[in-house]
């Protein structure tokens, strides 16, 4: 990753930018344009020629450590991004979560899938309990949507896996239960089998997004 100022002698920022996409080695480095000077056309400029962000000083050590993060989440495969990186996108995307979404029936998986993207967020699957526990072992993700009942392994039997797995590292990645026949006593089962909130099937795209923003935003 570049972090670039602008105004430089000698060669400013636009000029660097250029000379570093025209060089095989470092083409795809990731960009970030800090600039004092907010002149009109630069934003445009800076994602014409690559930047990732564009960001004007001042700036504190928490914006800048949230736009890296976000700059480094569009390099996720599969990931498509949205314009320019700005503050005010930054902020909005400190909203925007990967998600693991653990379900065996496709019709389900299809309407979690289009909720979660819309509200924002990046979308794995796992068709399985089998396939999730090899997932989060695989990649990182801030967030899991568990069916309750799947083949191989179900919901309850992955978290316990999962929560096993985590004990060295001390690592705790919020599960979400989602199950269709939910019965008294059953949230708390899920709680007690380590999950950290519940969502009833057929899910509610207002539920799902408030049970996520507060688990998220209060840990
Ligand atoms: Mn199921």
């Amino acid at each position: 990753m570049a972090v670039i100022d602008y105004m430089m002698p000698g060669m400013d920022g636009f000029e660097l930018a250029e000379a570093i996409k025209k060089d095989p080695h470092l083409a795809g480095v990731t960009m970030i344009m800090l600039t004092s000077v907010g002149q009109r056309g630069h934003a445009a400029r800076c994602q014409e020629l690559g930047f990732s962000a564009y960001l004007l000083k001042p700036i504190n050590s928490q914006e800048l450590l949230d736009t890296i993060s976000a700059a480094l989440l569009e390099t996720t495969p599969g990931y498509t991004r949205q314009g320019i990186l700005t503050r005010h996108s930054i902020r909005e995307s400190k909203h925007r979560f990967k998600i693991l979404l653990a379900e065996d029936n496709p019709v389900n998986q299809r309407l979690a899938v289009r909720m979660l993207q819309k509200m924002g967020h990046i979308v794995s699957v796992a068709h399985n309990g089998r396939q999730a526990l090899q997932a989060v072992e695989d990649e990182q993700f801030d967030l899991v949507l568990m069916d309750i009942q799947m083949p191989e392994l179900d919901g309850l039997e992955s978290t316990a896996a999962i929560r096993e797995k985590e004990k060295p590292s001390g690592r705790h990645i919020p599960i979400i239960a989602m199950t269709a026949h939910a019965m008294t006593g059953d949230r708390e089962r899920f709680l007690q089998a380590g999950m950290d909130g519940y969502v009833s099937k057929p899910i509610n795209v207002n539920e799902l997004s408030e049970t996520i923003m507060h688990l998220m935003m209060n840990g």
